[in-house]
């Protein structure tokens, strides 16, 4: 990826670029900068320059970086309980999971500690299922451009092609089909069957939404087979899509629903929730060490409340509007196509394959953005951004776009 630090840098800065470079194993190409500082929309780097993030952590920051919340939670419960054991109850687990069944249609939460640990808790839920109510059905199709996680069974529940190779053999036990093809889905279901999951809003295959008859016809299949409909909702739950959970929507109920991400706006937090129906585990089929872990518990809760409390989802639907709108004003100018998405996880195609340079040239400019595959920009900033906020950055986007792209 093409450095887009400019000018000269610090010794320090110099040395722990080094560091980096020679301690930190190679998992992806990472520009030469070193984070240092988080407030609001915006991060530091150790020289002290100033980036516009509108991937907040990856869909993470959903109160931005470093909030008050967060902060007070972190020191009032390490203060109390840091960690009890997963064989004992807490209090801010059991406070949590109870507000998480008020807030939605589920009744049944299982904490975990990132999305492919609540993604692998559901379909070992769903093969649990399978096994005692559907003859032994084990199977579980998924779509074609989704992502689920990068754990062994989450890569192999992946329908991303250039991973079909990797890590031979794969977890056995997944099927993928087209999205948004209710007749693809249809025939793919067999006896072996015994779940189906989507994101309702494929995220890393760039931000393409499920259609309202494809969500519910799969709900209509799933009642008609005896089957789990479950819902990932790791990139769209908690505010992102401009409803508190995406399958709001659809006007229907996933049996299972996953969340992940924006959960713990930053701290390491996933959950499962299920219905009372599913809930089927015997002791010693599931668990984890850090499940319920209480630090988590507290910031969980503390940043579903704020979400909650704040309105984020409507202000989500409101700003995300603003920005496809604002986008679309200058489509033309740079051939942006594609203008696409719900609340705030956002993305448009652009006329060449730059996705990389763009992010490069944005970042130089000092400001964040994410290419999921080369021509495609997505946008996903935490949910508390302004309209001054998405003003700025439609500046620095520009500024970027006018270096990457021919004229
Ligand atoms: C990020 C993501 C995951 C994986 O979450 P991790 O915390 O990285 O394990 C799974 N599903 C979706 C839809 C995601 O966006």
């Amino acid at each position: 990826m093409p450095n887009p630090a400019v000018g000269s840098r610090s010794p320090e800065t110099l040395q722990l670029i080094e560091a980096a470079e020679q301690s930190v194993l190679f998992t992806a190409a990472r520009p030469a900068v070193i984070m240092e500082k988080g407030e609001g929309m915006y991060l530091w780097d150790t020289e002290g320059r100033s980036y516009l993030d509108f991937i907040g952590g990856w869909a993470v920051n959903a109160l931005g970086h470093s909030p008050q919340v967060i902060q007070e939670a972190l020191a009032e419960q390490s203060a109390q309980l840091v960690n009890a054991s997963p064989g004992f109850y807490n209090k801010p687990m059991v406070e949590f999971a109870k507000q998480l069944t008020e807030l939605s249609v589920f009744n049944r939460v299982f904490f975990g500690s990132s999305g492919s640990e609540a993604n692998e808790s559901a379909l070992k839920l769903a093969r649990k299922y399978g096994a005692l109510h559907r003859g032994g059905a084990y199977e579980i199709i998924t779509t074609l451009g989704g992502f689920h996680g990068r754990t062994l069974a989450m890569m192999s529940a992946t329908g991303k092609p250039y991973w079909e190779p990797l890590f031979a053999p794969k977890v056995p036990g997944f099927r993928h089909v087209p999205f948004n093809d209710l007749e693809a889905m249809r025939d793919a279901i067999s006896e072996r069957t015994c779940a189906v999951m989507i994101e309702p809003v494929q995220g890393e295959g760039g931000v393409h939404p499920a259609d309202l008859a494809y969500v519910q016809g799969l709900r209509e299949l799933c009642d008609e087979h005896g089957i789990l409909l479950i819902f990932d909702e790791i990139q769209t739950g908690l505010g992102r899509t401009g409803k508190l959970f995406a399958y709001e929507h659809y006007g229907i109920e996933p049996d299972i629903m996953t969340l992940g991400k924006g959960i713990g706006g930053g701290f390491p937090l996933s959950a499962m929730l299920t219905k009372e129906r599913y809930n089927l585990f015997e002791p010693g089929e599931q668990g984890g060490t850090y499940t319920g872990q209480p630090l988590a518990m507290a910031v969980g809760m503390a940043v579903v409340g704020a979400i909650v409390e704040q309105q984020l989802s409507d202000h989500a639907k409101e700003l995300g509007d603003y920005i496809q709108a604002e986008l679309s004003s200058i489509a033309a100018r740079y051939q942006l196509s594609g203008i696409r998405g719900m609340g705030l996880l956002l993305a448009f195609d652009l006329p060449q394959p730059k996705g990389p340079e763009l992010v490069a040239a944005a970042m130089a400019n000092g400001l964040i953005i994410n290419a999921p595959s080369p021509s495609v920009i997505r946008l996903m900033p935490p949910l508390i951004a302004s309209h001054s906020d998405v003003d700025e950055m439609l500046k620095r986007l520009r500024l970027a776009l006018d270096a990457v792209l021919d004229a």
